[in-house]
C-alpha cells in the first residue's frame, strides 16, 4: 500500500489524504453505526490527527455515546457522505469512515477486530482470523 492515500466523498466535494497507516482498523455492528452505514456494520480507521488531510467545507453533527463522552461526526453538506467522527475533548485522534476510499476492491484496512458482535445481524458471517467482542472495547 502505497501512501499518501487519496479520497474523495461520493460528490467530490470532498476530499482528503491519509498518510499513514491507521493505527487500527474496527469494524462496528453496533446499532448507531448500522444506521449511519444504512449498512450491517460500519468500518472505521483510528488515525492520528495529524496525519490526514482534509479538503473543502465540512458539516458538523454531535451525540451523547453510552460512555458519556461526545461523538462529533463531520459529514459533507453536497452529498451526506459521513467523512469521520471524532471526541472535541480529543481531537488528535480520528475515526476515519472508509466508505469513500477511491481504492476499488482493494484489500484496503481489513478491520481486525469486530466489536459490538452481540448487536449483528444474523447474516454476517465475521472471519475466523479476526478478534470479534460482543460489546465496545
Ligand atoms: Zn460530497
Ligand atoms: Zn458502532
Amino acid at each position: 500500500m502505497t501512501f499518501p492515500i487519496k479520497a474523495t466523498c461520493q460528490c467530490g466535494q470532498i476530499s482528503y489524504e491519509l498518510h499513514k497507516p491507521p493505527i487500527a482498523v474496527f469494524a462496528c455492528h453496533c446499532t448507531e453505526c448500522q444506521k449511519l452505514a444504512t449498512a450491517p456494520y460500519s468500518v472505521t480507521a483510528l488515525c492520528s490527527a495529524e496525519d490526514i488531510q482534509f479538503h473543502g467545507e465540512l458539516k458538523e453533527w454531535r451525540r451523547g455515546s453510552d460512555s458519556g463522552n461526545i461523538s462529533a461526526a463531520k459529514f459533507c453538506p453536497g452529498c451526506g457522505n459521513r467523512i469521520y467522527h471524532y471526541n472535541p475533548d480529543n481531537p488528535s485522534s480520528i475515526k476515519l469512515k472508509l466508505k469513500p476510499v477511491d481504492h476499488v476492491g482493494a484489500n484496503l484496512f481489513e478491520p481486525s477486530t469486530h466489536i459490538w458482535v452481540s448487536e449483528k445481524v444474523e447474516w454476517v458471517e465475521i472471519p475466523k482470523h479476526v478478534k470479534a467482542l460482543p460489546k465496545g472495547l
